[in-house]
């Protein structure tokens, strides 16, 4: 199909100074900080529905904290290919992060709708009302809600001020009892597109303003716990040292070793204590934790047999004992092989390399892969900064990524159609 567009620059421009107008909506402190059911949280869906409203959708709050916008098709009730991510942001986060893919979706509809132009299916564009979990601790409450896989017992969860989820939800006039409305089945809705920044440097490396996500990474997380034998730092010798840190440095070093081992995996230690934390003692315990993570199920669980076994094997030619606790276990989603391939299309026909590349951050279309087949699009964001008042990308990547995004809408189809 042969579309008339709108220009880069005119998209981009549109892009950056919606970004920057939801990004005053903030608690204040450096960057931007909107938490779940806050009046931040009404300010930017207020000023998004009025968005949707101008690009010619309906705009509605659910029962969950999401916005939804609706375009209708050919005729009313069809069903959707929907789009969207979430509003919210970290403590002190940036502007890009999430509301990217909200707000370049709706500047595609609204040339849609300047044409005149309706489509064989719906189009829905959702805020999801919280992806980042930092004001209850527990993330992707929104696309959760739609999936249908919204986990009632968090709503007794507690935010610092010790208001439960559940006020806070009613507080901001919405209805928890009926969160189980939300839900979509799966005929309602044909896929889930999201545009996201990349979140690290790939893109920025590679000279390309957008690439097409092949999965969502899993991620596995340990506590690990090594005991060895505290003693005077002057008086044992050491051939007669059972250090736990000297253990843990190398096992440390272990992870970095097996993940670095091939591509696609990606190995952390960000936390570690020892104890007693004397200068002059000899360690006797040290906690440490490892967060892996893979685009493959079957990869990260190999990986982690490997960390496991090289652990163990550590430990015990130095004589101290490890204790691994898997703290989290949570299995990546991929992402759908035809909705790769269309977003391929769509990145092609702007002229720019197809490249394909796994996002090792979570994101709502996780959640949305229980329901529907997913695909993703990443926009370049400058040295990989987010979750940071520094985030940025550039009006002419935000425009290139909307008109990947326009062109990939409109000749949405699906498998087999
Ligand atoms: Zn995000």
């Amino acid at each position: 199909m042969s579309i008339e567009l709108p220009p880069v620059k005119e998209l981009g421009a549109e892009i950056m100074s919606r970004a920057e107008a939801l990004g005053r909506f903030s608690e204040g402190g450096p960057g931007v900080t909107r938490r779940f059911c806050t009046k931040e949280h009404r300010a930017a869906i207020d000023l998004i529905g009025g968005w949707m409203r101008e690009a010619g959708m309906s705009a509605t709050l659910d029962a969950s904290g999401n916005l939804v916008g609706r375009y209708e098709g050919t005729k009313p009730g069809l069903p959707a290919l929907m789009m969207g991510s979430h509003q919210d942001t970290v403590l002190s986060g940036g502007r890009y992060d999430g509301m990217l893919g909200i707000i370049a979706p709706i500047s595609c509809v609204a040339g849609l709708n300047k044409r005149g132009v309706r489509l064989p299916h719906a189009i829905e564009i959702v805020a999801f009302g919280d992806e980042e979990g930092v004001r209850f601790q527990t993330t992707l409450l929104g696309s959760r809600a739609i999936a249908g896989t919204f986990d009632k017992s968090v709503l007794a969860r507690k935010d610092s001020d010790g208001v439960t989820m559940e006020q806070a939800m009613r507080d901001f006039g919405l209805a928890p009892e009926k969160i189980s409305t939300v839900a979509r089945r799966k005929d309602q809705v044909l896929a889930f597109a999201e545009i996201h920044i990349e979140q690290g440097p790939v893109l920025e490396s590679e000279g390309l303003a957008v690439g097409v996500v092949t999965a969502i990474a899993g991620c596995t997380r340990m506590a690990v716990r090594i005991a060895g034998m505290a003693g005077h730092a002057g008086t044992v010798p050491m051939t007669q040292r059972h250090d736990a840190l000297a253990a843990a440095a190398e096992m440390v070093l272990a992870v970095e070793h097996t993940c670095g081992a091939e591509p696609g995996i990606v190995g952390t230690v960000g936390q570690i204590a020892a104890e007693p934390g004397a200068i002059n003692v000899i360690p006797g315990a040290v906690r440490f934790s490892v967060d892996a993570r893979a685009p493959e199920n079957a990869k990260r669980k190999a990986v982690v047999e490997r960390i496991k076994s090289a652990i163990q094997d550590i430990a015990e030619r130095r004589g101290v004992e490890a204790r691994i606790e898997t703290t989290l276990d949570a299995k990546g989603s991929p992402c759908t092989p035809w909705m790769m391939d269309q977003f391929q299309e769509a990145v092609e026909a702007e002229g720019i390399e197809p490249l394909r590349l796994f996002s090792g951050a979570g994101h709502d279309a996780m959640a949305l892969a229980d329901l529907t087949d997913i695909g993703m699009l990443f926009v370049r964001c400058e040295r990989g900064i987010s979750h940071n008042p520094a985030e940025a990308i550039t009006a002419a990547d935000a425009g290139i990524g909307a008109r990947v995004l326009l062109r990939f809408i409109e000749n949405f189809r699906q498998p087999g159609n």
